[in-house]
């Protein structure tokens, strides 16, 4: 690899790879979030991420390239990870705050990627390209933004114990079990 050219085009093709494996993997973290407002914000995230693939299919017109045929190995990674909340059982709140940790990860991986893209293209002077990068770089800050609300705001008040909660755990203490082990696994609300 020589030109700065031939690693923007990579740097896009593995992009175009990680915003299609998120299209694929959203709508599970959607059905597996217990909280309306984390759903939504899943399900709101996979209309934009939709919007995404599409800008960098614009952006392969304007460079007259194909993003085909790569592969993002990190957000194979990332959703591999994620995969591990799908199959947990447990609290629901905590369920969440996992999702919310797998989904902040990807964010986050995707910021650094088109911020990446986006200083290239800058020096490249590929301005309507940096247009197109920078409107999906707000989205992604965004998304993060929402989810860091979503944790301190609900999910991670919710893990807090609920009277019903509280009186089950004195029926359960009757039985004799301990704490630690109620809190490591406990069915589904
Ligand atoms: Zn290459
Ligand atoms: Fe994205
Ligand atoms: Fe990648
Ligand atoms: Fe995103």
């Amino acid at each position: 690899m020589d030109s700065l050219n031939e690693l923007l085009e990579d740097e896009l093709k593995d992009l175009y790879s990680a915003e299609n494996q998120l299209v694929k993997a959203l709508p599970r973290m959607a059905k597996k979030a217990a909280s309306e407002s984390l759903q939504e914000a899943f399900l709101a995230h996979l209309e934009e991420t939709q919007g995404q693939v599409e800008r960098l299919d614009k952006i392969g017109q304007l460079m007259g390239i194909k993003l085909t045929g790569k592969k993002c190995k990190a957000m194979e990674g990332l959703i591999e990870e994620g995969k591990e909340i799908l199959e947990e059982e447990g609290r629901s709140a905590v369920i969440d705050a996992a999702l919310i940790g797998a989904a902040q990860r990807v964010e986050h991986y995707e910021i650094a990627a088109y911020g990446t893209v986006k200083a290239i293209a800058e020096h490249l002077g590929l301005d309507k390209v940096v247009k197109l990068l920078d409107a999906t770089l707000e989205e992604e800050g965004e998304a993060d933004k929402k989810l860091t609300a979503i944790s301190l705001e609900e999910v991670l008040p919710a893990t807090d114990s609920s009277e019903e909660e509280e009186e089950e755990d004195e029926e359960e203490e009757d039985d004799g079990k301990s704490r630690p082990a109620r809190t490591a696994k406990r069915s589904r609300v």
